[in-house]
């Protein structure tokens, strides 16, 4: 099926999905990929697909959910592969065009040191890249990549992407997303690099996600809620806007009054300091009871960093 959903994203709101690559084509054999291992690894460009036959998928999809009041607020290329190994997404994007919905495109970014991608991606209002590793080794190790890319290509890619990206007349949205593997990309002087790396990106958001779903490696955990605090405060420091991917619907910003639930979800999406969750729980009139028994159920966890302490949802 090329397109599927609408389906709920953080991120997108609602989200109509394009398939435009075949199942597990892809430039990365990525340890944590929910699809499994890559069955087909490459990195030339070419057509997979009619780009008229994507828009006629697209746009029945976009008609039917017109047709019983569904709103979809983004096109997203999300393929069980790369979607810029198509070597028509940039038409794919313009024929999409006049269905007046946002074009988004989520990326390993492994193609980006070439001009022709980066044209393409251009066309789209909101990318997110890949970053999970700065360090060549790492990157081998979680990103499994095919032999012939190279890291420093690619980072120097984003970064021209990422300038460019930002300053075209109508402004694309640029997001980046880490996936955190224990001990793999998870050391303090790898993730500062990480970092300092995303940092000069300037993206309007940095997520940062674990392997919530059966990873191509048995191997694969997600790291500590304590590495997973340090690697959110470390990017909190350069970039303005961090959260967590972590698979749970939390919404930071939708109150609904049940005390419990809103603390889950606002700690589904980042930490929140002492100091924050003393002040909700007084704005909500109670007191450290509520926390203490989400603490004794196990789903809130108490850490600390660089003196500090912050409330987590356990997500392990
Ligand atoms: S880039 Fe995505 S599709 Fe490709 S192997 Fe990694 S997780 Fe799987």
């Amino acid at each position: 099926m090329i397109a599927f959903g609408p389906v709920p994203s953080r991120r997108l709101g609602r989200s109509l999905g394009i398939n435009n690559i075949p199942p597990k084509v892809c430039t990365y054999s990525c340890v944590y990929c929910q699809l499994g291992r890559t069955i087909k690894m490459q990195v030339e460009r070419r057509a997979f697909y009619q780009p008229e036959e994507i828009l006629k998928e697209v746009g029945e999809k976009v008609e039917r959910a017109r047709e019983v009041g569904e709103s979809i607020d983004y096109l997203t290329f999300v393929p069980d592969g790369e979607p810029t190994l198509d070597i028509n997404l940039g038409r794919e994007i313009e024929l999409l065009r006049p269905l007046g919905i946002k074009i988004a495109v989520i990326t390993n970014a492994s193609l980006i040191g070439r001009e022709d991608v980066r044209e393409s991606l251009m066309k789209a209002d909101w990318v997110s890249l890949k970053v999970d590793a700065v360090q060549e080794d790492v990157w081998r190790r979680i990103n499994r990549p095919h032999r012939t890319l190279q890291l420093a290509s690619i980072l120097d890619g984003m970064l021209e992407f990422a300038k460019a990206y930002g300053g075209k007349p109508r402004c694309g949205e640029l997001a980046t997303e880490t996936m955190l593997v224990e001990g793999v990309n998870d050391s303090d002087s790898h993730l500062e690099e990480v970092a300092d790396f995303l940092a000069q990106l300037r993206p309007a958001g940095a997520y940062l996600s674990i392997p919530t779903r059966p990873p191509a490696e048995k191997w694969v955990q997600p790291p500590s809620e304590k590495v997973i605090n340090r690697a959110y405060q470390f990017l909190d420091k350069r970039i303005d806007q961090v959260e967590y991917l972590i698979g749970y619907e939390g919404n930071a910003f939708a109150f609904t009054g049940n005390i419990e639930e809103d603390l889950l979800s606002i700690t589904a999406v980042h930490p929140m300091r002492e100091g924050a969750v003393r002040k909700f729980l007084s704005q909500a009139e109670t007191d450290w009871p509520v926390v203490h028994k989400l603490i004794a159920q196990g789903q809130l966890i108490k850490t600390e960093y660089e003196g500090k302490w912050f409330y987590v949802r356990r997500l392990r």
